[in-house]
């Protein structure tokens, strides 16, 4: 291209920005758009799932776009944003294909439902056999916690086998009643929280916590577990000490207050 026509090819692009922006939509978006989009990939991406890949597949983008937009962006072309607000999310393919299995998606609510499978007598083994995800170890981590997120093929696997069988006994899907019991021991020494400390709701909130008393999270939810023989739940230990915190400062204060001091007054540790 000669100097001319670069010039010549400048002059009819900003003719067309300059028309473009006097109707009314300047060939780049107004910033709360491309918040709009942006709004829109994190949510398809971190809470759908929906990979980049997928995305870029069903409107015709480069698989670097979303991240550019989520990461690096400041704004974007009107073609981007209509095609980013024309997605709708895509479920991942069903393949061991890892480029496939959909976005990372947040481990606590797979978690959860994998340790209530387990505390309801479904050992990994059946698990792995019937989600088809091959390796029991994987699914061991998952349950304990030691990855922070799963693929979204992956948490769907299990939601689904969660809604089909969390309601129904593991002896009619042919276990035995020792592997059942194994399953439960190992529930119940690891802590893992059943079904029934769940709702709907809760399941999938990742700031919610086990409801295993009625008032988890709060000294009164401690006594509960301690009158009724539940473990105590990590929210509740906190609790308590906290709880016990407050009365030992409490007591320090109101023994400094008193007349004489704290002298001869010696304050006892709440136990
Ligand atoms: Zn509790």
């Amino acid at each position: 291209m000669t100097p001319e026509e670069k010039l010549a090819h400048r002059r009819r692009s900003d003719k067309r920005r300059q028309v473009a922006r006097d109707r009314g939509r300047p060939s780049n978006v107004h910033p709360h758009e491309f918040e709009e989009a942006k709004a829109r990939i994190a949510y398809l991406h971190y809470q759908c799932g929906m990979s980049v890949e997928a995305m870029g597949r069903q409107v015709g983008f480069d698989r670097s776009t979303p991240g550019k937009v989520l990461h690096h962006s400041k704004t974007m072309h009107r073609t981007t944003y209509d095609r980013i607000m024309r997605l709708v999310y895509e479920p991942p393919v069903d393949t061991l294909d890892v480029q496939q299995l959909g976005g990372q998606v947040p481990l606590q609510p797979t978690q959860r439902r994998l340790q209530a499978l387990i505390a309801a007598g479904y050992h990994l083994k059946y698990v792995a056999e019937e989600t088809g995800c091959h390796a029991k170890g994987h699914l061991s981590r998952i349950a304990n916690g030691k990855h922070d997120w799963v693929y979204s093929a992956t948490a769907l696997r299990i939601s689904a086998l969660y809604t089909k069988l969390i309601d129904v006994d593991p002896v009619d899907v042919g276990l035995t009643p020792t592997e059942i019991l194994r399953s439960q021991r190992r529930a119940q020494r690891q802590g893992y929280a059943p079904a029934s400390c769940w709702d709907d709701d809760t399941i999938n909130d990742l700031d919610a916590i086990p409801e295993w008393t009625g008032a988890c999270g709060t000294a009164e939810g401690y006594r509960i577990h301690k009158r009724e023989y539940i473990p105590a739940c990590k929210p509740c230990c906190a609790a308590r000490r906290a709880h016990e915190r407050n009365l030992y400062a409490a007591r320090y204060s109101s023994a400094v207050d008193r007349p004489g001091g704290m002298q001869g007054d010696a304050i006892e540790p709440v136990l």
